[in-house]
């Protein structure tokens, strides 16, 4: 998962508008386009070939750079088709966009979500959970992988008389061979890796049900515990709620995003910590690399560390999980006019 853009309504001078890239295999899903977006991949990872947009929900800090962006894949002569999935409303929303992207050369898909659909890819699907934030649709996403198989104990096997090869594989698809069934020789049925993102929201039940033990939850946290009410009144979380959501859920991880600039991320994180200490605070371009729970936990990879490793030796994600600068959390911008969240 890539942080294009971890702050909320306005940019600030360290946290663009909300982006996050998921990477798996060879496909590219990117949550959210806030303003801007493509400068931060353009900056970072490099524009990646997308195959899906999702949007949470039509605040302008959420999707307003997007139409530049369809723009830019047109001007790269672009062909593979690309799908936009939001909230219902989105059709109209892309219809009013056209005069900005006007003819694409590639196919262009627009599919409206109702709540608590799902869209099924290969090996895993993407839910929209429906989240409270204000009076339209507003949408936070599960992205579910599917059970995967136990191993298959080929010692086991072989003394109850399949012969390895091709029985060794029918038995791995579910087949009975000789009348050994893949239950006798198959470990148990592994969990896939599920990571949900919040959307903008209040706390909310869909999303702590959808949330339950999954690798990462991100999740959003506009405000510090001074302000409350005003997350309320907004339709907005504090750091602290989602803390305690994240506690709930018994996730692995809770990542931190949607911050204002009326914040220090440093309190959102302690107030966050306080209460569940797996709480991180991503910064932009910042990833969190998500393996299968039996080869660890999730971890946060700093875009300065991973930068160094790279200049190193050439890979260098590995080395940097965990680690946690203190600097760039002072984004608090004093001097800015305090804004309405979207
Ligand atoms: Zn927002
Ligand atoms: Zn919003």
């Amino acid at each position: 998962m890539f942080f294009a853009g971890t702050g909320g309504s306005v940019p600030g001078p360290r946290r663009g508008l909300p982006a996050i890239l998921v990477r798996r295999g060879a496909d590219r899903l990117l949550f959210d386009c806030g303003e801007g977006t493509q400068r931060q991949l353009v900056r970072s990872v490099g524009l990646a070939d997308l195959d899906s947009v999702f949007l949470t929900h039509f605040h302008a800090d959420h999707w307003l750079g997007l139409p530049g962006m369809l723009k830019s894949f047109a001007l790269r002569e672009r062909e593979q088709p690309l799908t936009i999935y939001g909230p219902p409303g989105l059709r109209d929303l892309m219809e009013q966009a056209r005069f900005i992207y006007g003819r694409l050369p590639y196919e262009l898909s627009v599919a409206e979500l109702q709540a608590t659909e799902a869209v099924e890819r290969d090996g895993y699907r993407v839910a929209a959970i429906p989240v409270n934030h204000h009076r339209g649709h507003a949408f936070g996403y599960a992205l579910v992988e599917d059970a995967r198989p136990g191993h298959l104990d080929p010692e086991l096997a072989e003394r109850l008389g399949v012969t390895p090869g091709p029985d060794f594989g029918r038995l791995q698809r579910g087949e009975t061979v000789n009348g050994v069934t893949p239950e006798q020789v198959m470990g148990e049925i592994r969990e896939g890796r599920k990571i949900v993102i919040s959307g903008d929201t209040s706390p909310c039940e869909a999303l702590r049900i959808a949330a339950h033990e999954a690798d990462v939850l991100v999740h959003e946290a506009t405000f510090t515990e001074e302000d409350a009410p005003r997350a309320r009144e907004t339709g907005h979380s504090t750091a602290r709620q989602a803390a305690e959501l994240a506690r709930e859920a018994q996730v692995r991880m809770l990542a931190l995003v949607h911050l204002s600039i009326r914040h220090s991320a440093s309190d959102c994180k302690a107030q966050a910590r306080a209460v569940f200490p797996a709480a991180q605070v991503p910064r932009d371009f910042d990833t969190i690399e998500v393996p299968f729970p039996e080869r660890g936990p999730p971890q946060l990879v700093r875009w300065s560390e991973r930068e160094r490793g790279a200049g190193e030796s050439g890979v260098g994600v590995e080395n940097g999980g965990q680690v946690d600068a203190p600097n760039g959390d002072g984004t608090a911008g004093a001097d800015m006019e305090p804004v309405a969240p979207r």
